[in-house]
């Protein structure tokens, strides 16, 4: 009955779309629109359903229903209660719906912050009260039915894991977490010990704990088919080695400045560890730890034998002069060198450092060493680097993107699309969209996002660019191109789109981002930053059918050009930016291809809209898993 309400809600979201923006999306009746996915239609549409009773009548909808939407929601009920009446096998049903529908909500706990106090709860006890007497469906189905639902419940592993963390939380203390962290629960027991290890081990370390659960989320059906995996899992998510070093610097003033150093060697079982270092002050433990899972997984899949790293220090480069940033590269490196090297660790770029930190690292590290070898990639391509490299993380997004659609029968050209970020990876996805003829229309920064509602093009990218390389406001474009608009301190995710490609940095898009791009008409979203949205944005899209195309998977380019870049360096032949761009093209085509193998070989349907992330995450585990196994214990 209530599924049936929010079934109307959505529909009469799906109006408001259209008819309050007066704009009609260019993917049309898209594909996925019909896709099948994991529950109930119900249940899927809960979440524009519900956004809709929260925001609007149907009346600011646009909907067809004159009718009062509490008086609807009442006829809906006693049309219910009726068929209960008339039919005794409905009561069943009622109860199966609750497990289906609960099923999803069970695996979700939530730990919150409130003043001063961390309460932990699961999402039911949240949402329903710590009693939850009633059944989320009001007072459908009798006493006895309620109570059954509420002790499975109680009795799910969603609730003793919640139970359990806050167990973990009380003996190591929680003081770092500054916000809420929501915590899926996991349906088998193998994969729900895995979990509650990392969570006993550092309850603090929020995104490494979001980073694993996805991960562990979407392997459970790997670990029941092949359980010797489990205690592979069990290894892969502890990292090899993290380092951690102090990093003195003095500035143009003389002034003394120490910050903290970073590399987290996570693990090396398919070749020397690979993944960039950021310069940015959110580094720190956690950061670094799901960064570099991560590119564990990540460069596993891009079948190089390249193992995974990440490394960085909470150094922020903005406002600094180019000496000190040199200086501070050279402290860096003062330390790392003794970590890494052709054969053990080779790290490359990240938010804060491109080709002039690399530089300075590259120099600093000749010099300790007396060798001239290819341990850094990223350098300038005079000297040593690949072409193609700085462009590859945001050409193989839409190279990967485009491979997404035409599976679909669809294309890019035409098709509306909001970026985030003005960085590296950025300013490429803009340059490929546009080759592409697709229509990007919003750039954005830490300090605000611009639209421009009539696209970019060759000259306004060469604009964008300058404006960023001088360190100036986005706002300045709007100087030039009169009809743009700069919005300060906002996220572009509420404007109308086809596409959503956030390609800024990790969480930047949260669940009522997710919303506010669901309303916005968007169909599909590529990450281009590493975990870009949160764990409960990835729910609404799956709720909402919004397919998504995962980091690990579609921002594979730069990783995979990099190790490229070790092998021309080694032989010192140049291969032409044409020759890498063909390469480029392969693996992207390749990754996406084996991702959807791996989801539908472990039953996530391409119907699914996360069967992308789901396999993207089988597949890469399933190469470093094996390399584990046959390895040994180590
Ligand atoms: P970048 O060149 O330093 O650019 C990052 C951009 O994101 C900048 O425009 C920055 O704004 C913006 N930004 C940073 N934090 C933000 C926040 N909290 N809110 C809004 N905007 C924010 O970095 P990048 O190399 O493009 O990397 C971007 C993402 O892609 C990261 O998640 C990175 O891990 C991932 N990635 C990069 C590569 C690569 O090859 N570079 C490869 C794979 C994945 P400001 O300009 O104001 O600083």
């Amino acid at each position: 009955m209530k599924g049936a309400l929010w079934e109307g809600a959505s529909v009469l979201a799906q109006g408001s779309r259209s008819m309050s923006q007066g704009w009609e999306p260019s993917l049309g009746a898209w594909a996925l629109a019909g896709m099948e996915s994991e529950g109930s239609v119900a249940h899927e549409s809960d979440v524009v359903g519900s956004g809709v009773k929260r925001d609007a009548s149907p009346h600011d909808l646009g909907g067809d229903s004159d009718m009062n939407p509490e008086l609807e929601e009442l006829e809906l009920l006693g049309q219910n209660k009726q068929l209960v009446q008339l039919n005794p096998r409905k009561k069943k049903k009622v109860v199966k719906k609750w497990r289906d529908e609960w099923a999803e909500t069970y695996k979700w706990a939530y730990v919150a912050v409130h003043e001063g106090i961390h309460r932990i709860f699961c999402s039911v006890c949240k949402e329903y009260g710590r009693k939850h007497r009633r059944n989320p469906y009001g007072n459908e189905g009798s006493r006895n039915m309620q109570m059954s639902a509420l002790e499975e419940h109680n009795n799910s592993l969603l609730h003793k894991e919640a139970l359990r963390l806050q167990l973990a939380s009380k003996d190591q203390g929680m003081g770092l977490i500054d916000r809420p962290v929501y915590i899926k629960a996991l349906i088998s027991k193998s994969a729900e010990f895995i979990l509650a290890a990392v969570l006993h081990r550092d309850p603090h370390e929020g995104e490494f704990i979001q980073a694993v659960q996805e991960v562990v989320h979407s392997l459970d059906p790997v670990l029941s088919k092949i359980p010797q995996f489990v205690h592979v899992l069990e290894r892969l998510v502890e990292p090899e080695r993290v380092v951690i070093f102090r990093v003195p610097w003095v500035d143009d003033k003389g002034e003394a400045h120490v910050n903290r150093g970073f590399r987290v060697q996570f693990n090396q079982a398919l070749g020397p560890y690979k993944g960039g270092l950021r310069f940015h002050p959110c580094v720190n433990l956690s950061v670094m730890k799901f960064l570099a899972f991560e590119q564990t997984l990540k460069n596993s899949l891009s079948s190089l034998n390249i193992g995974g790293a990440k490394g960085g220090s909470d150094f922020d480069p903005k406002g600094k002069s180019e000496n000190e940033i040199m200086r501070f590269c050279q402290s860096f490196m003062e330390e790392l060198y003794r970590h890494i090297g052709p054969n053990q660790d080779t790290p490359s770029g990240d938010i804060g450092v491109g080709p002039r930190e690399i530089g300075y690292l590259f120099g600093q590290y000749r010099r300790l060493t007396s060798q001239y070898e290819t341990v850094l990639s990223g350098k300038g391509v005079p000297w040593g680097s690949f072409n193609l490299r700085p462009e590859a993380t945001g050409f193989g997004l839409v190279y990967y993107a485009k491979e997404v659609l035409a599976d679909l029968d669809k294309d890019l050209r035409g098709l509306r699309c909001v970026v985030s970020g003005a960085g590296k990876v950025a300013m490429h996805t803009l340059e490929k969209l546009i080759a592409f003829s697709a229509i990007p229309v919003t750039i954005s920064d830490s300090r605000g996002y611009l639209y421009d509602e009539e696209g970019f093009d060759y000259g306004k990218l060469a604009l964008l660019r300058d404006i960023k390389l001088h360190n100036k406001s986005l706002r300045d474009y709007t100087k030039s191109y009169t009809k743009a608009k700069y919005y300060d301190d906002s996220k572009p995710w509420s404007v109308k789109c086809d596409v959503a490609f956030p390609c800024a940095t990790q969480n930047e898009l949260n669940h009522v981002d997710a919303m506010a791009l669901v309303n916005a008409g968007c169909q599909i979203v590529f990450e281009g930053a590493n975990m870009p949205c949160t764990t409960e944005a990835m729910e609404i899209f799956r709720k909402s059918k919004i397919l998504v195309g995962p980091c690990k998977a579609a921002n594979v380019g730069g990783v995979a050009v990099a190790g490229y870049e070790v092998v021309q360096n080694n032989s010192r032949i140049q291969w032409t930016p044409e020759e890498v761009d063909m390469k480029l093209q392969e693996i992207m085509k390749d990754i996406y291809h084996k991702s959807i193998k791996a989801a539908n070989d472990y039953g996530f349907s391409k119907g699914n809209p996360q069967a992308l992330v789901h396999g993207a995450n089988i597949a890469g585990f399933l190469r470093v898993a094996q390399a584990m196994l046959e390895q040994g214990c180590v």
